[in-house]
């Protein structure tokens, strides 16, 4: 039995930090959120010249977690509690915002000097209602310890979460699954996740047909699925290897108030949030050398 579709749409593109464009699911008019996930944004793939890669400058977040997946190029991370790290080719960062931090999240030193291609991910994860001011914790996971399933002509990268009976390497507050799945083509991928999970699937590359009606999706499309048992079935149709990402997750059913770079439950918190951030109360990244 097949897990039923709810929607299938196509990302929005915009331009995001200091001008670098995206691919973006959600949150748009199709998808406010696919609770508990609340942004999900795909990074180029996009070639840039010696000087021209852009980033994010120092910005704050509070309540929720950034998960950073690169496929290409290499990404400096810096925050406010001393978390530092370069993300190369087939790494995540897992960052829980939590209380709050400043972070910037730029092209590697190289990339800017020498320029080059860049394409990743990053999704945010929100945090329930106890645990949005958690201290902030920074977990780099080198592609080494993220869980390789294989599987005849699919495979598999989990970052967290449980699926197919292998648990993820991420350590999260919330229960969920989060998956790069590669189909090659004509071979047929099928795996399941908990019926009360909201799930959805984002394609970066090929195409497949998915669910009961053989539905056709396609590159920079977005699958959600109802909350409802059944299995995730993924027939790949093009030429080359079919790519998405795989996020499933329990639903928080929290009530969600969103100002930019903050998410909590009510505006007062976000004008809470605001204030602690103006006065400094995030900390800022140390420069260089001290
Ligand atoms: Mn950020």
């Amino acid at each position: 039995m097949h897990r039923a579709i709810k929607n299938i749409f196509t990302a929005a593109r915009q331009q995001e930090g200091a001008g670098f464009w995206v691919n973006r699911p959600f949150p748009t008019a199709n998808l406010d959120m696919l609770d508990p996930f609340l942004l999900l944004d795909e990074m180029g793939p996009e070639t840039f010249a010696a000087g021209e890669a852009k980033g994010a400058p120092d910005h704050p977040h509070r309540g929720f977690e950034t998960v950073t997946y690169i496929l290409e190029g290499e990404f400096e991370h810096k925050d406010s509690t001393g978390g530092h790290g370069v993300i190369t080719a087939g790494d995540v960062q897992w960052m829980t915002a939590g209380d709050g931090v400043v972070h910037s999240e730029m092209p590697s030193d190289a990339m800017q000097q020498k320029g080059g291609k860049l394409h990743g991910f990053q999704l945010w994860v929100n945090l329930p209602q106890a645990k949005k001011r958690v201290p902030p914790r920074y977990q780099p996971l080198d592609q080494k310890n993220i869980a390789l399933i294989e599987r005849d002509g699919w495979q598999v990268r989990l970052l967290a979460g449980s699926l197919l009976g292998v648990d993820g390497p991420a350590a999260t507050h919330t229960s969920i699954i989060y998956a790069h799945v590669t189909v090659q083509p004509g071979a047929i991928a099928s795996f399941e996740a908990p019926a009360t999970y909201n799930c959805g699937l984002y394609v970066f590359a090929g195409s497949a047909n998915v669910g009961e009606s053989n539905a056709l999706l396609e590159k920079q499309q977005f699958v959600s699925y109802e909350r409802a048992a059944g299995a995730i079935e993924i027939e790949a149709k093009s030429d080359e290897p079919f790519e998405a990402l795989f996020m499933g997750g329990e639903p928080l059913n929290e009530p969600v108030a969103r100002y930019g770079p903050f998410v909590m439950n009510t505006r007062a918190e976000l004008q809470e949030a605001v204030e602690d951030f103006n006065a400094g109360r995030m900390g800022k990244i140390a420069p260089e050398g001290l």
